[in-house]
């Protein structure tokens, strides 16, 4: 291998030789400093919200999946990201964090929780769907969300259960819970979503004609950093798109010099 890379390489050049091997999307990132990149990115921005939230999905425990799912619930909303997190914390408070205290609280104890974390403009929906939720998911899937995905036959149709839950959860919802579990429910492979494809592309990790999800993934294996998984990645990737690309708040971006976009500079 070693003597094939060097005479190649000598030849035609690393790029050609990362290409040919299909290692690497863009061969940039051996020649650049990638893994510091992403190193920064997850520390600037952060990884992981199930980890903000203090919930560790990492051995796959029920209990967790539903402390995860609930938050998911709450940031699905166009409400604030900081309101959502402050609302997971008044369920926490309260010791509201499964579906059976759900469905005990009722729905003037969730509209009281969901008001006092600032969730007012969705108060009384959210807490609608909250029981509506619980009541299809004890009934048949006996609270436990691990049974759930147990029961789905694929990726697609485990997107269909959850969606199916009460009278429908919407595919922003779907995609944030499901995108933290990738590495835990073999099932959970959802596309990343347009703010986490807008950011990897201003870095130039994924190019406009490569399909995001497998370039990423490509990225992530070449330059896997200890202690974080593909989801901090791809969060970090999202709390970017989200709260600088989107917002076009380049003058504040702590990416600004690893920034590859034209219009940034
Ligand atoms: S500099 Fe601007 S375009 Fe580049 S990553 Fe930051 S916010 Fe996005």
């Amino acid at each position: 291998m070693f003597l094939y890379k060097t005479v190649v390489c000598e030849k035609y050049g690393l790029h050609w030789y990362f290409k040919k091997a299909n290692l690497l999307p863009n061969y940039k990132y051996y020649m650049g400093n990638v893994k510091d990149t992403i190193k920064k990115l997850i520390s600037a921005l952060g990884g992981k919200f199930s980890k903000e939230l203090g919930i560790d999905l990492s051995q796959g425990i029920s209990t967790e999946i539903f402390k995860w799912f609930l938050a998911s619930k709450l940031f699905g909303a166009r409400i604030g990201t900081n309101i959502a997190i402050k609302t997971y914390r008044e369920f926490e408070r309260c010791g509201v964090l499964s579906p059976e205290k759900i469905v005990e609280t009722g729905w003037d104890g969730l509209v009281r929780i969901l008001d006092d974390g600032g969730y007012a403009r969705y108060d009384f929906s959210t807490a609608t769907k909250l029981l509506e939720i619980m009541e299809d998911l004890k009934k048949f899937y006996h609270g436990d969300l691990n049974k759930l995905h147990e029961m789905a036959d694929d990726e697609d149709d485990l997107e269909d259960l959850l969606k199916g839950l009460g009278k429908g959860i919407g595919d922003v919802t779907v995609n944030i819970f499901l995108r933290e579990l990738r590495s835990v429910w073999k099932k959970a492979n959802p596309v990343p979503s347009e703010l986490v494809i807008l950011a990897a592309r201003n870095l130039g990790f994924i190019s406009q004609t490569e399909e995001p999800l497998s370039a990423l993934k490509k990225v992530w294996l070449v330059h896997t950093i200890k202690g974080k998984d593909f989801s901090d990645f791809e969060a970090a990737l999202l709390r970017l798109g989200k709260d600088f690309c989107k917002k076009r708040k380049c003058s504040s971006c702590p990416m600004g010099k690893e920034c590859r976009c034209k219009k940034a500079k």
